[in-house]
């Protein structure tokens, strides 16, 4: 260590410190960054009535990722056509459910986790997130179930909406 033989650089002599001349370009926040790879995500969904995207995020880290989509090893709706019930297709598990069932089949826990997810989730979702844990839930557009509003503020889940005005707009703050 430290002899005339070692290979390694040493000291400061080899890199300079460097600052940009301008102010540094601003970086989008963490929101809209975690918002943008869930409509990257949602771009796979197998159900073209409605792409949607959710992305399980834990401390800025990316523990899950789901799109809506057939049971595994089952064929897609552009393949065998929607499984219409009640006017919704339920051909398709939603993003929310595969990306709890993602995280789950790699032995990954979401409890406290956040989910950014293209759409609000649906009632069914919204419960099975609130059982896994999820303390926060980010959604791009409002979908069609509003009886989240009022679970979230009771059992303290924080709700907010970042739309691609990338303004967030908070609807329930978290406990
Ligand atoms: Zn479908
Ligand atoms: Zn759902």
């Amino acid at each position: 260590m430290g002899s005339e033989e070692d290979p390694r650089p040493c000291g400061d002599q080899h890199f300079e410190i460097v600052f940009d001349e301008g102010p540094p370009p601003g970086r989008q926040s963490w929101d809209v960054y975690f918002m943008n790879i869930a409509r990257q995500v949602a771009s796979r969904g197998t159900c073209h009535r409605k792409h949607v995207g959710c992305v399980i995020v834990r401390d800025r880290i990316i523990l899950a990722t789901g799109y809506n989509g057939s049971i595994r090893g089952m064929p897609h709706c552009d393949e065998v056509g929607h499984m219409m019930e009640n006017g919704h297709c339920t051909r398709t598990a939603h993003a929310e459910q595969n990306a709890i069932a993602q995280a789950a089949r790699y032995g990954i826990s979401v409890d406290g986790a956040e989910a950014y997810i293209t759409a609000s989730p649906c009632w069914v979702c919204f419960k099975i997130m609130a059982n896994a844990g999820l303390k926060r839930i980010v959604f791009g557009e409002f979908y069609r179930d509003d009886r989240i509003f009022d679970a979230s503020e009771h059992i303290g889940i924080e709700l907010a909406m970042l739309d691609t005005t990338d303004e967030l707009k908070m609807f329930v703050k978290g406990k």
